[in-house]
C-alpha cells in the first residue's frame, strides 16, 4: 500500500458544499452549451438560407427591373429612329437639325446620353461632350444592324450608362442612334427601395473596379465587394468570423469590353438579428440559471453540509466522554435524520458500554467490590473535604487460604472470597467502603464513630463466623492491620500503605488485629534496608553470607553423617542475622533465587573440598516454594556437579511440607525431576502442615523430616511422643526414611533410636558448624563412638 502511493499526490480534500456547487454549476452549463450549439447549429443555418434567398429574390426582381427597363428604353429609342424629321436630317448631314432633334428627344425621354454614330461606328453627333470610349464598336455596330438594335452598358467619363443602339433607317440604315441612361446614385436609390438590398454599380477599367455609384457609405465598399459573402453551392457562410455583408454580383456587359454589373449586399447581421438575440438571451438565462443554481446549490449545501458538520462536531465531543447528546442538526433530510438518530443510539451504546468498561476498570470481577485503585481514589474524595469524617482504613488478609484452594478447589476457594465480600458490603455506608485489594486481600473503610479498636474488632467478629459452602463449613482466620485518618496521614494511598505495614506485623507476629504506629513503620523500613543489603552482598560474595552444616547421625553402630546445609549472614552493621528472618523476606521480596544459586554454588564447592581430602558425605540443601517454579534450576544443579566432578549422591534437597503443597501439581512434577536425577529428597517440617496420607504416597521423596517442635520437648511431653511415634511407623509403611530435627537430649535421642528413626539432628549431636569445623568434629565424633561401642 505504502509503496502503491508514493507516487501519487494525496487526493485534495474539498468541502460537501464545494462538491455539490461545482456539479450543479457544470451540469447548468454543460446544459446551456448544449442548447446553445443545438440553436447555433439549426438558425445558423436558417439565417443562412435566409441571407440566399433574398439575394435569390432580390437577384430576379432586379432582373425583370432591368429587362422591363430595356423595353422601355428601346421603345422610346425606336420613337426617334422613327421620327421622320430626324431620318432626313440624318440623311442629309444635317448636323444643326440632328443635333436638337436628339436634343429634344433627348429631353422628351430623359436619356442622358445621345449620340449619333456612323455605321462604321464613327462619332457623328452628340449631345453630351466627348465621348471618346474605347468601346468595341466595330461589334457594337455589327450585333446593332444585324440585329436591328443592342443594348449594353458602358462607362463613359466615369459615369456607366445603359445604352440602346438602333440603326436609323431610310430604309438602308444609314447611321446609328445610341441612347443612354445613366445608371447612377438615384437609380441605386430606386432599386434599393425595389429590392430591399444595397446596390452598387460598378465597372472594371484597366483592372480597378470603380464604384460608379452605390447605396452604401463609401466605407462599407470593401465589405460589400471584395470581403463579402457570395452565395454559392460549395460554400456556406462561415459562423465565426462572420463577414459584414453577402452580395450578389449581376454581370451586365454584354459586348463591352468593360466588365460592368451590379453588386446586391445584403446585411448578413439581419439575417443573424434574431440568432444573435436568442444566443444572447440562452446566455442570459445561463447566467440567471448559474445564479440560481449557485444559491440552490448553496442552499443546498447547508442543508446537507451543516447538519454534517454538526454531527462531526458532536461526535469529537462524544469521544471526549460526553453522551447522551442531542444532535441540534437540520433533519429534514431522510439520510441525515437517520444518520442524527444513529448517533444518538450510538451514545447509549457507548454509554452503557463505558460505563462497562468503567466499572471493569474500578471492580474486581468476582467478588463485584471495587478494586485498589479506584478504593485509594474514593478514600482520597473523602479525605479530600474539609471537615471530613475521621476514618479507618483497614487491610484483611486470609490465613493460609491457599490451603483452602488446595483442599477444597478453586471453585470453594472463590466462593469464599464471593462471601466475604458479600459480609463486609453489609457493613458498609455512605462513607465507608469495601474493596478487594488482589489474592486473598480485602480492604474496608469505615468512619471511626467508635475507637478503632471497636471497629476492627467489629469486623473481625463479622468475618470469623464459618462459611457454609456446599454441605461445607469453612472456618477462616483472618489478619488485620488497621491505620486511620488524620492519625496515620491524610493521603488515601499513604494511609492504604500504613494499613498494610500493619497487617504485615499482624501476619507475621501472628496477632489477629495490628494497628499502624511509628514503630512499625521503622521496622518496615529496616527490613526494606536490609534487603537492599542483602541483595548488594549477594551480587558482590563479599564474605557476609557464609554456609553452616549440620550434621544428621545416622541412629545404630556404625558412625555415618550427613549434613544439612544452613546459611548465615553475619551482618557488618548487625552482626549475625537470622535465617528465619531474611529467608521469609527475600521470598516476599522475589530474592530467593538468588539466595539458592549462591547456596548451590558455595555447597558445591564445599563437597569439592572436602573430597579433595578425602571426605565424602551427603549434603541437604534447602528449597524454597519459589525454587519449585524455576524450570532450569535442576540444569544448573548439574552443570555444577559436572564442573566439579561430582555425582548426584553427594547432594539432597529439602522442600517444606507446607511449600510443596502451594502448588502441589508443579511442586511434584519438578521433584520428580530431581528424584529421577538421582537426588534425594526429603520433606521438611512435617507435621506443622496439612498433608494428609493419600497425598504424602504421590511424594516424589525418600525422606521425612518430623519438625522440630515435635521433637524439642520430646522426652516431657506425652502428645509429642504419640505423634512422633505414629509419625515414624507412618513414613516407613510408605517406604520413607525418617530424620528428627531438634534433637536436644539424652532421652529424645533414646526415644527416637528406639522407636526406629533413621536419623537425628540437633544441638545435642552438633550445632551448625562452619565448614573449617567439620572434619575436626567428623574425627572427634567417631573416636567418641568407637570408644562407646567398646
Ligand atoms: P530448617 O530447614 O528447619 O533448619 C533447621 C533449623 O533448626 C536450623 O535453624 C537449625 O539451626 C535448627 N536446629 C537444628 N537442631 C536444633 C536443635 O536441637 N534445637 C533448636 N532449637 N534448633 C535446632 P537455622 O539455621 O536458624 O535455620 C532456620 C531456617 O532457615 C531453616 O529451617 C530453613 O528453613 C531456613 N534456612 C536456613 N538456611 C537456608 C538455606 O540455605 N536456604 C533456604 N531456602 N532456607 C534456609
Ligand atoms: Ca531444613
Ligand atoms: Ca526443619
Amino acid at each position: 500500500m505504502a509503496l502503491a502511493l508514493t507516487g501519487s499526490k494525496p487526493m485534495a480534500v474539498k468541502s460537501l458544499q464545494a462538491r455539490i456547487l461545482g456539479f450543479v454549476i457544470g451540469l447548468l452549463v454543460a446544459m446551456a452549451m448544449t442548447v446553445a450549439l443545438a440553436v447555433w447549429f439549426s438558425t445558423s443555418n436558417h439565417s443562412n438560407e435566409q441571407i440566399d434567398s433574398n439575394l435569390g429574390v432580390a437577384e430576379s426582381t432586379l432582373r425583370q427591373l432591368l429587362s422591363n427597363r430595356e423595353e422601355q428604353l428601346l421603345s422610346s429609342a425606336e420613337v426617334l429612329t422613327s421620327d421622320f424629321g430626324f431620318k432626313q436630317a440624318v440623311a442629309s448631314r444635317d448636323k444643326d437639325t440632328i443635333e436638337s432633334v436628339l436634343h429634344n428627344h433627348g429631353e422628351r425621354i430623359g436619356a442622358d446620353l445621345m449620340v449619333l454614330l456612323s455605321l462604321q461606328g464613327e462619332l457623328l453627333t452628340s449631345d453630351t461632350l466627348d465621348i471618346n470610349t474605347p468601346f468595341n464598336q466595330d461589334f457594337f455596330i455589327r450585333s446593332t444592324l444585324n440585329n436591328g438594335g443592342a443594348n449594353d452598358y458602358l462607362l463613359i467619363n466615369n459615369r456607366l450608362y445603359q445604352v440602346i443602339l438602333l440603326p436609323v433607317k431610310a430604309p438602308l440604315p444609314i447611321a446609328i442612334a445610341m441612347v443612354g441612361f445613366e445608371l447612377n446614385q438615384e437609380l441605386a436609390n430606386q432599386w434599393k427601395a425595389v429590392t430591399g438590398l444595397d446596390v452598387t454599380f460598378y465597372a472594371h477599367k484597366d483592372s480597378n473596379t470603380n464604384i460608379v455609384a452605390s447605396t452604401l457609405p463609401q466605407a462599407d465598399w470593401d465589405n460589400a465587394i471584395s470581403h463579402a459573402y457570395m452565395p454559392n453551392a460549395a460554400h456556406t457562410l462561415p459562423l465565426i468570423a462572420r463577414p459584414k455583408f453577402a452580395s450578389l454580383k449581376l454581370d451586365l456587359s454584354q459586348a463591352n469590353t468593360n466588365d460592368t454589373g451590379i453588386f446586391l449586399s445584403y446585411l448578413v447581421e439581419n439575417a443573424f438579428r434574431e440568432f444573435d438575440l436568442l444566443q444572447w438571451r440562452i446566455f442570459i438565462i445561463t447566467l440567471l440559471g448559474a445564479v440560481l443554481a449557485l444559491a440552490g446549490g448553496i442552499l443546498m449545501a447547508k442543508n446537507l453540509a451543516s447538519p454534517i458538520h454538526i454531527l462531526a462536531r458532536t461526535a469529537s465531543r462524544i469521544a471526549n466522554g460526553e453522551f447522551g447528546l442531542k444532535v441540534n442538526a437540520l433533519r429534514n433530510t431522510r439520510e441525515i435524520n437517520d444518520l442524527a438518530s444513529a448517533f444518538e443510539t450510538m451514545q447509549e451504546g457507548l454509554a452503557v458500554r463505558e460505563a462497562r468498561i468503567m466499572h471493569q476498570a474500578h471492580h474486581d470481577p468476582l467478588t463485584q467490590l471495587i478494586n485498589r485503585q479506584h478504593a485509594i481514589t474514593r478514600l482520597a474524595e473523602h479525605l479530600d473535604s474539609a471537615d471530613y469524617e475521621p476514618i479507618a482504613v483497614i487491610c484483611i488478609n486470609i490465613l493460609d487460604f491457599r490451603i483452602v484452594n488446595d483442599t477444597f478447589g478453586h471453585v470453594v476457594g472463590d466462593q469464599c472470597l464471593k462471601l466475604i465480600a458479600e459480609r463486609l458490603t453489609t457493613v458498609t455506608g455512605e462513607h465507608s467502603f469495601a474493596a478487594r485489594l488482589g489474592g486473598d486481600e480485602f480492604l474496608m473503610a469505615m468512619p471511626l464513630t467508635r475507637s478503632r479498636e471497636l471497629v476492627a474488632e467489629n469486623v473481625q467478629a463479622l468475618l470469623s463466623s464459618a462459611y457454609r459452602i456446599q454441605e461445607l463449613e469453612i472456618t477462616l482466620k483472618f489478619s488485620i492491620g488497621v491505620s486511620s485518618a488524620p492519625r496515620d496521614g491524610t493521603q488515601s494511598e499513604q494511609l492504604v500503605q500504613k494499613a498494610s505495614i500493619a497487617l504485615d506485623m499482624a501476619r507475621r507476629e501472628h496477632l489477629g488485629i495490628a494497628f499502624y504506629d511509628q514503630q512499625m513503620e521503622e521496622t518496615h523500613m529496616k527490613r526494606l534496608q536490609l534487603l537492599a543489603d542483602l541483595k548488594s552482598t549477594l551480587s558482590s560474595n563479599d564474605g557476609q553470607l557464609q554456609m553452616y552444616f549440620q550434621p544428621k547421625v545416622k541412629t545404630g553402630a556404625d558412625a555415618t553423617f550427613r549434613f544439612e546445609a544452613l546459611i548465615r549472614w553475619i551482618h557488618p552493621a548487625q552482626g549475625f542475622i537470622p535465617p528465619d528472618l531474611f529467608i521469609p523476606l527475600a521470598e516476599q521480596a522475589g530474592l530467593i533465587s538468588n539466595i539458592t544459586d549462591w547456596v548451590v554454588e558455595a555447597v558445591i564447592k564445599q563437597i569439592a573440598q572436602w573430597k579433595e581430602q578425602h571426605f565424602t558425605a551427603q549434603v541437604a540443601i534447602n528449597l524454597s516454594a519459589k525454587d519449585l517454579s524455576r524450570k532450569n534450576l535442576l540444569d544448573s544443579v548439574h552443570l555444577l556437579l559436572e564442573r566439579y566432578q561430582l555425582t548426584t549422591d553427594c547432594l539432597a534437597f529439602e522442600i517444606t511440607e507446607s511449600e510443596i503443597m502451594r502448588d502441589a501439581q508443579q511442586g511434584i512434577e519438578l521433584l520428580n525431576r530431581f528424584r529421577n536425577s538421582g537426588f534425594d529428597l526429603a520433606i521438611d517440617d512435617f507435621g506443622t502442615g496439612y498433608s494428609s496420607l493419600s497425598q504424602l504416597k504421590h511424594m516424589p521423596v525418600t525422606e521425612l523430616k518430623i519438625d522440630k517442635s515435635f521433637v524439642l520437648q520430646l522426652d516431657q511431653l506425652a502428645d509429642d511422643q504419640i505423634i512422633v511415634k505414629s509419625t515414624i511407623a507412618l513414613a516407613h509403611s510408605f517406604n520413607l526414611k525418617v530424620v528428627a530435627e531438634g534433637v536436644e537430649n539424652q532421652q529424645s535421642m533414646d526415644l527416637l533410636s528406639d522407636w526406629g528413626c533413621d536419623w537425628l539432628q540437633g544441638f545435642y549431636l552438633s550445632r551448625p558448624l562452619p565448614a573449617k569445623d567439620v572434619l575436626g568434629w567428623v574425627a572427634d565424633f567417631s573416636s567418641r563412638q568407637q570408644a562407646a561401642n567398646h
